[in-house]
């Protein structure tokens, strides 16, 4: 049966060094959103939560309520309305006037800024209303964050966004200190910011998926670090075949052998979130083996006839080869197929 394995040892090594890159106050938040990018959410969550991380991120209000034992804090990144009463350790992010508007009284929330990515978020012109509207609701405001839109790009435009939050974090100390709320969070880096910059300055928290996982988009010209890939895709033989010269194999029969040869079968395919590209360019196994035929639904075919098959340890010649990146390659993957902790 195919499987995942999902590698501690690598996992930690990754916080270790993101947590020594966040440096001594900020604490990593871990984003764990879509089914902790494809790994598990629940397996992630506990793991985040026994190397000591005290914080996480998710999708939705169901995946918080997955993991709201584990954590002190789980934030919910994406606005959904609620009225239904919530786990105590979640909290909403707010990205707009009118998702405040619509939260019930008392509600936990981290308020999304908009410095300069122009998807969500508070301008800061709006700064005054909200928090008005925070203070008339009783709303528990516990953090205040913001997203970058270039933090992996060369171009300066990480810099000044900074520059915008750092500014709206006056605005807004100042504004609670007159409403007499009490402590708030700041966070603004992803895995990229965290990564590149060389002091995230005043922020409690860096919210960081991708790095965890073990990969970077960040340029090589930028920085380079020694993440380590977490997830490795199995497949495992399903029946063996010799396939006679002039044979085709597969759904098109886009391959033809040249001379007899020995196929396997394998049981991954499209159906468990694999890529199917075109279905005429070979897919390149970890061995550096080519897929033969097209990938179909729950099965794809190789030569020779090995046991198992390391489909991908890294996720990056795939993301290349489909013309996407890692984040896609594994955060597709079927939540059904087993994970096995190596
Ligand atoms: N913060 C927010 C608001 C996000 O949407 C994401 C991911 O999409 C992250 C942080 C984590 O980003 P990364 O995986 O690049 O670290």
């Amino acid at each position: 049966m195919a499987f995942i394995t999902l590698n501690k040892a690598h996992f930690f090594h990754n916080l270790d060094l993101l947590c020594a890159k966040a440096g001594g106050k900020t604490k990593l938040m871990a984003v764990l959103k879509d089914n902790a990018y494809g790994h598990d959410l629940r397996v992630m969550a506990e793991l985040a939560s026994e190397y000591g991380l005290l914080r996480a991120a998710v999708k939705n209000i169901e995946e918080a309520e997955r993991i709201a034992d584990l954590f002190e804090e789980v934030l919910v990144l994406v606005d959904h309305p609620t009225c239904k009463t919530l786990s105590p350790s979640i909290s909403l992010a707010t990205h707009s006037y009118e998702a405040l508007q619509a939260l019930p009284e008392g509600a936990s929330i981290h308020l999304s800024l908009d410095s300069g990515m122009h998807r969500n978020g508070i301008k800061e012109d709006g700064i005054e209303e909200a928090m008005a509207l925070i203070h008339a609701k009783k709303l528990r405001l516990k953090g205040v964050f913001t997203h970058f839109r270039s933090a992996d790009e060369l171009n300066s435009e990480l810099f000044w966004q900074r520059a915008n939050f750092e500014r709206a974090k006056l605005k807004i100390k100042a504004i609670a200190q007159a409403y007499g709320m009490p402590f708030i969070a700041f966070h603004s880096c992803n895995s990229a910011a965290l990564l590149r910059v060389s002091s995230i300055g005043s922020d409690d928290y860096a919210r960081s998926g991708i790095a965890m996982y073990g990969y970077t988009t960040l340029p090589s010209s930028i920085a380079s670090f020694d993440l380590k890939p977490v997830l490795a895709l199995w497949a495992e033989k399903l029946s063996s075949r010799i396939l006679k010269k002039g044979e085709r194999v597969g759904y098109g029969g886009v391959y033809e052998a040249q001379e007899d040869e020995l196929i396997s079968t394998y049981d991954i395919g499209y159906g468990d979130g694999f890529f199917r590209f075109d279905g005429f360019t070979p897919v390149t196994m970890a061995d550096g083996s080519l897929t033969k035929g097209r990938m179909s639904m729950d099965s794809f075919c190789l030569g020779g006839d090995a046991k198992k098959v390391c489909m991908f340890e890294d996720a990056n010649p795939l993301a290349k080869q489909f013309n996407t990146i890692s984040y896609e390659i594994i955060t597709k993957l079927y939540p059904a197929l087993k994970r096995v902790i190596i």
